[in-house]
């Protein structure tokens, strides 16, 4: 099993100037280790569509590498978006599912199939150009930089501890990279892009 942050401070080192969209609980972890804010897109009130969003911006911007942080919840809401992206073959996306087997964001009910699906055989199936699965860090860490590397779409599956959240967190987030809003960030990136 694979801590979160742990697994995210690996993803900011090789990062360079990637768009980075996590959804739901993976934006808490995320903001923890972004040292580029302005590229940074949470998706928190879209949950299942971050992967859709993040299909958008690689589309229109195919110089620029995206970067999502699915969760296994969010991605099960949307499934068919695996067949979309393949479909679409973006070289410059990399689909990071946070596999932790709960709903983080609502208190860490068991999703469906939380031991038994297989994300990284779902995109390989779907037709993503790599696929990979890991369920330690070691493991990731060795690989990480040659899979950023490669042209996607890339799924790369990981088995996470997880992060659920508790009713005091929200308050202690005010003011934080985790508590930026999905406007003023898509706002911030068009900035970035030179568009507004
Ligand atoms: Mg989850």
């Amino acid at each position: 099993m694979i801590d979160q942050v742990e697994m995210m401070q690996i993803v900011e080192k090789l990062r360079d100037n990637a768009v980075v969209v996590p959804a739901m609980r993976a934006n808490v972890g995320w903001a923890a280790v972004s040292n580029n804010v302005a590229r940074d897109v949470p998706a928190s009130g879209a949950m299942g569509k971050t992967n859709s969003f993040a299909l958008g911006v690689a589309l229109a911007r195919p110089e620029e590498k995206v970067i999502i942080f699915d969760g296994d919840g969010s991605l099960l809401m949307n499934l068919g978006a695996l067949v979309t992206i393949a479909n679409k073959a973006p070289k410059n996306l990399y689909h990071f599912v946070v596999d932790n087997g709960v709903y983080a964001t609502t208190g860490g009910q068991e999703v469906p199939g939380a031991e038994q699906t297989d994300y990284a055989g779902l995109g390989q199936s779907a037709g993503y150009a790599h696929s990979y699965s890991f369920d330690n860090l070691e493991d990731f860490a060795t690989q990480a930089e040659q899979i950023l590397s490669e042209a996607g779409p890339t799924l790369i599956a990981l088995k996470t501890i997880p992060n659920i959240r508790y009713p005091e967190e929200r308050a202690a987030r005010q003011g934080t990279a985790a508590a930026r809003r999905t406007p003023q960030a898509i706002t911030e990136l068009m900035e970035e892009f030179g568009l507004r």
